[in-house]
């Protein structure tokens, strides 16, 4: 660590030196030289937990607790707290990065992977870079065009693009210095989460596990992106051979013909953890293709790795142990969520640990060593399982839960009792505090037989089963079941400690700091500061729009900032447009940075979310209404919200004038006629007959749509 400060001072210098500042420059000056750009290196990442100044990694240290040492901004005075400066993100889909912060520059991601590099002083763009994802690209997106963030390492800048690219610019001038693809660009793979970097290798997944394709985790040379080694989550076709005898056994958990539907699922799209002491990379593993293993892997299985923790030799991809969360997943209860690695002292002896609360509802501590279940516990209402148990680290699943003779009502849902929002740990409570969601769906075998469509979504459920009901009371009835909270749980114990409850899901993740406080932003647009020993909230903020991304802090000249991205986005944004808090809207995506004494505003946003209902009379028959619906909640509502309700992060298509034009609506989506403004073409998935069905299917939605709003006008 010494030998990069010492560096990065000899450039300060020069840098003075050629600009012709001195050091008595004026402390009001607005030219301020900057050492040099992301001077990160394996010392100082190792070293991270002693430089509380600075957030130069994803969840700040290896151990990606989000723990910030910090405590000039503390319970006592937080409600001093204001804001400092804000930076206009330009796009208007949802914000998901931690920004890093090394040197008082701070790099942070908006959506469609567009980076920027921030004087974190002032907000002041330093450079922006654009990598220009194709818009259309946004088909293979099930969770909408999203990135959580940047690495960066010795002067350079590491993201990974939707498409698939993963790019390392100049720290210093925002440059291309090399790009790569980590994936078959014809493949339904994406990348939304945040490179990690250790020891000189650069390492990124990706997803595409609910279109079909095959998960694995690569590692690439920082100095050229030459790929080093590739870890694949699920077997192969067998006949191909194994690429190891990691493959070989987890090809034994598995049945039927998985790679002919898209090749088995199990993506790596968000968590990763490291221990140096142990020298192991821990990674979290996705859902299979399809969802329903019935379908997928017929007869059972574990499937390995789907929804397992996976540990591995950083340096050559080499398998060490696994931790199955849900061995023969069949409801999309990934193990991809985020991974805390803590040392804690259980029964008199300081274990190393692993916690991970994955979209299945358990939270477990694991011992990080050799994957042993320590502990777990349900941290929501569960419908699917009973416990775990302790003998064999296996759930104990509820009858009926694989939904194969009736429809199951699953808790938690496909969303999860927690998805990718992080979580963060605080050594001083001894507490985790969880972004939770609280959402049941139901889930019934396809009534008309499974079809595997290349390119689209294949879930093998059935999605209208899983859709909304049709009476407008029956889905108020829902509203209250459809919530979500900040819960702190206790990991020694299993149990809550406090816990505030929201009016709904979807809420930030979480960061929280030695001033004994927890940071998060909620989907009905605050950003909170609750004390973190017992909840109770101490200070917020009217962001203007619903918060998703986790908050980070820094220090910069002895003064602490803290840090959110705002802009309300991500699965459940496009996909529950029914349930969404109208706080929530519009997406107004910045980079907003706090501090002690400052008094900044925002500028004030007019919009109403209401849709203007214009719909052409009904022609189509009930069974032609009845195949779109089937057709549009396989592969339409992704993106477009369950029952064409829209959560207006898009158009709402019950809105859309193409309603009274068949060839329009058919240029739109068999001809991609809007394919620059996100929405691709269809036609390798839908026919004429079937784009008819699909819009006389939204018609009937609109019509549907226009009547209960008349009906509530008149209430
Ligand atoms: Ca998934």
């Amino acid at each position: 660590m010494q030998r990069v400060q010492t560096v990065g001072l000899t450039i300060l210098v020069t840098i003075m030196a050629v600009q012709g500042l001195g050091c008595a420059a004026d402390p009001g000056s607005e030219a301020r030289a900057l050492p040099a750009a992301a001077a990160v290196d394996s010392d100082r990442l190792l070293g991270a937990e002693s430089e509380p100044g600075n957030w130069m990694s994803y969840g700040r240290t290896y151990s990606e607790q989000r723990f910030s040492p910090l405590d000039q901004i503390r319970e006592e005075n937080v409600g001093d707290l204001g804001l400092a400066w804000s930076f206009d993100l330009e796009t208007k889909r949802g914000v998901e990065a931690t920004p890093i912060v090394v040197d008082g520059v701070m790099y942070t991601t908006s959506a469609w992977s567009i980076v920027h590099a921030l004087d974190a002083r002032t907000g002041t763009k330093l450079w922006t870079y654009d990598p220009k994802v194709a818009k259309d690209k946004s088909k293979h997106a099930c969770c909408d065009v999203v990135n959580r963030g940047v690495a960066v390492y010795e002067g350079q800048v590491f993201f990974g693009a939707l498409d698939g690219r993963l790019i390392a610019l100049d720290a210093a001038t925002g440059r291309v210095n090399w790009s790569v693809a980590t994936v078959d660009p014809k493949l339904p793979y994406t990348i939304t989460g945040a490179p990690r970097v250790i020891d000189g290798k650069v390492f990124i997944g990706n997803g595409g596990a609910e279109y079909g394709v095959r998960g694995f985790i690569a590692a690439y040379d920082v100095s050229n992106g030459e790929r080093l080694w590739q870890f694949f989550t699920v077997p192969g076709e067998p006949a191909k051979g194994f690429e190891n005898e990691t493959m070989r056994m987890a090809a034994e958990t598995w049945n039927g013909e998985w790679w002919k539907l898209g090749g088995g699922g199990g993506t790596v799209w968000d968590a990763m953890a490291y221990d140096p002491e142990l020298d192991l990379l821990y990674i979290g593993v996705g859902n299979g293709t399809p969802w329903n293993q019935e379908i997928r892997s017929p007869g059972g299985g574990d499937n390995l790795f789907l929804s397992s923790i996976v540990a591995l030799r950083p340096d050559t991809g080499e398998y060490v142990w696994h931790y199955q969360t849900t061995p023969g997943e069949s409801w999309d209860y990934t193990a991809t969520q985020h991974i805390i690695l803590a040392d804690m002292e259980i029964e008199g002896r300081t274990r190393k640990v692993l916690m991970q609360a994955p979209k299945n509802g358990f939270f477990y501590v694991i011992d990080r060593t050799d994957g042993e279940l320590l502990s777990a516990n349900n941290y929501i209402p569960i419908t699917w399982a009973t416990h775990v148990d302790m003998q064999t680290g296996r759930p104990v699943e509820a009858e009926g839960a694989r939904y194969l003779d009736k429809t199951f009502l699953l808790m938690p849902s496909y969303l999860g009792g927690h998805n990718w929002h992080p979580m963060s740990y605080n050594p001083q409570t001894g507490l985790v505090y969880i972004p939770v969601l609280d959402i049941p769906a139901s889930y019934a075998q396809p009534q008309e037989g499974f079809v595997y469509r290349p390119g689209v979504s294949n879930l093998g459920i059935d999605g209208v089963i899983a859709g909304l009901p049709d009476k407008q009371a029956e889905r108020d009835a829902l509203r209250p079941l459809i919530t979500g909270r900040l819960l702190a749980w206790d990991p020694k114990t299993q149990k809550e400690a406090w816990r505030v409850e929201y009016n709904g899901p979807w809420n930030g993740g979480t960061l929280t700091t030695a001033g004994n406080l927890v940071f998060q932003g909620t989907a009905d647009a605050k950003f909170v500061a609750y004390r973190a020993s017992d909840g109770e909230a101490l200070w917020e903020f009217p962001t203007q729009t619903g918060v998703v991304a986790p908050a980070m802090t820094y220090e910069l000249d002895g003064e602490q900032y803290v840090t959110v991205n705002v802009g309300w986005g991500g699965a459940f944004a496009l996909v529950f447009g029914e349930y969404i808090q109208p706080e929530s809207m519009p997406n107004v995506s910045r980079v907003l940075t706090f501090k002690l004494g400052s008094k900044g505003t925002l500028p004030e946003v007019d919009w109403k979310p209401v849709v203007a209902f214009n719909p052409p009379e009904q022609i189509a028959s009930d069974e032609v209404v009845d195949e779109g619906q089937s057709l549009y909640q396989d592969i339409c509502n992704g993106c477009h919200g369950l029952n064409a309700v829209s959560g207006l992060l898009i158009p709402d298509l019950r809105g859309s004038a193409l309603l009274h034009d068949q060839n329009g609506w058919n240029d739109v989506v068999l001809g991609g006629a809007l394919r620059e403004r996100g929405m691709a073409s269809f036609a390798e998935q839908v026919d004429e007959k079937q784009s008819a069905a699909l819009r006389a299917y939204v018609i009937s939605q609109a019509i549907r749509g226009k009547r209960v709003q008349e009906e509530r006008a008149q209430q």
